[in-house]
């Protein structure tokens, strides 16, 4: 950036987890990109040169960071067609050819651009065809264009079968060919690593099968060690207790979805010895779920089974918060974002739902998606909330979003390392908001 960025007279929403606000506030950013100063506006001096927003009657807080995303697709409904068996054997030769690479890289940037202007400036991908992401990563960090910070994921690891496989993961058969693809993905640039530790809904061809244990526990470690020995998280896709206790033993970092816990799955949250950091954190993700259990069928186009499945995980992931919330697990915020009506303009709903149906107070909800989530992906030295030294993440909004989280679906501004993004915009699909809107 060329000149500082000074925001005059905002009230601060800082993220933590008690919601506190700081009114009359300016914040300065400097041309390093980074917040210079934060202060009561009648002491803090703005420098010469600076362009001046004067957020009076605004409310800044920090950029979101969305923990589960999916970047190849937008989030509306896959058309019927494709997803035969045969049809989608063919999606996955063409996203692995040539032509089929550079339609998957305008559909990831589309997509990345998208959370970005509703105020996502930090987005961990979990799962992809291929290594689009990390493509994305490179080019944002060579400046080919602004885009939010990203840690990506290539395809994720799953047995024969399993959750995600083929579209987007590697075959782990055995242990052997479980360590071969976790050092492709690390040698293809991957900053995330995932795994299929029990089925999903998605995929699962029986009532009662997405949670089923999928990844065994020793070739789950052997994906953990890999991946920790290069300083990267594991993240598993565990929808029940079993899958989540052996993904935890094997020193998983981070539970996707979640499940009712026992005490020694709590206790293992808590201290995991075979974790990266010594403990493990929950990522919610409500939004996959919620509209194939409160929409009727034939407009979600989910059979029997994917919504009896959906019913069933949605319980489950409920249960897993109200777990984390008692013990005090942390809860980080996630969307499944490029699943069906889950779009990526939408991250401001999986708080809502946190917070409507999950429990979930509204600070809290807020910090999962800000300061926690920084500290769950290992980068709270670099972004997630409003102090000096950190990058100038922002999200600027028009009303409080503690009282009125729907004000994160059009933001006034959004600052990512630095640089604003006045009046951003994105195109919505009127179609699926009406129908999320029902609930
Ligand atoms: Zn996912």
């Amino acid at each position: 950036m060329s000149q500082p960025l000074a925001f005059t007279n905002a009230t601060l929403i800082t993220g933590d987890r008690d919601g506190t606000v700081l009114h009359d506030r300016t914040v300065i950013v400097g041309v390093d990109g980074r917040i210079a100063t934060v202060g009561p506006a009648v002491e803090t001096s703005v420098p010469d040169g600076a362009r001046v927003v004067d957020a009076r009657g605004r409310f800044v807080m920090p950029g979101l960071i969305n923990a589960h995303a999916h970047l190849f697709s937008d989030g509306r409904p896959i058309p019927k067609i494709l997803t035969s068996e045969r049809a989608e054997k063919l999606v996955a030769l063409f996203a692995h050819s040539p032509f089929g690479h550079r339609w998957l890289d305008g559909r990831t940037k589309r997509a990345i651009l998208t959370q970005m202007n509703t105020g996502v400036t930090t987005i961990r991908s979990l799962g992809e065809p291929g290594y689009e992401v990390v493509r994305a990563a490179a080019a944002i960090e060579r400046g080919d264009y602004l885009g939010p910070r990203l840690i990506p994921s290539g395809p994720l690891l799953a047995i024969p079968e399993g959750h995600g496989a083929p579209q987007i993961a590697l075959i782990c058969a055995d242990a052997d060919a479980t360590r071969r693809n976790t050092r492709q993905n690390l040698d293809n640039g991957v900053r995330a690593m995932k795994i299929s530790a029990t089925g999903g809904v998605t995929d699962a061809k029986a009532i009662g099968h997405a949670g089923t244990p999928e990844m065994s526990e020793t070739n789950m470690r052997i994906v953990c060690e890999e991946a920790h020995a290069a300083g990267i998280l594991v993240a598993a896709h565990a929808q029940s207790e079993d899958g989540i206790l052996a993904a935890l033993r094997a020193g998983v970092d981070t539970i996707e979805h979640g499940a009712a816990m026992s005490e020694e799955v709590i206790a293992l949250f808590k201290d995991n010895p075979n974790s990266l950091r010594g403990h493990s954190s929950l990522i919610p993700t409500l939004m996959a779920c919620l509209p194939l259990v409160k929409l009727e069928p034939s407009v979600t186009g989910a059979n029997e089974v994917s919504r009896a499945n959906a019913v069933m995980v949605l319980d489950e992931m409920l249960a897993g918060i109200r777990v984390a919330l008692e013990h005090d697990i942390e809860l980080g915020m996630g969307t499944d974002s490029a699943l069906t009506f889950v779009t990526h303009y939408n991250t401001w709903r999986e708080i809502d739902f946190v917070i409507r149906y999950g429990g979930v107070p509204a600070a809290r909800a807020l910090h999962a998606a800000t300061g926690a989530n920084a500290r769950i992906l290992g980068i709270d030295g670099e972004t997630g909330s409003i102090e000096p030294g950190k990058s100038a993440d922002l999200l600027v909004t028009a009303a409080n979003p503690l009282d009125d989280v729907r004000t994160l679906a059009s933001p006034v501004a959004v600052v990512v390392r630095g640089e604003l993004i006045d009046a951003p915009s994105v195109t919505t699909f009127p179609e699926i908001d009406a129908l999320l809107d029902e609930f």
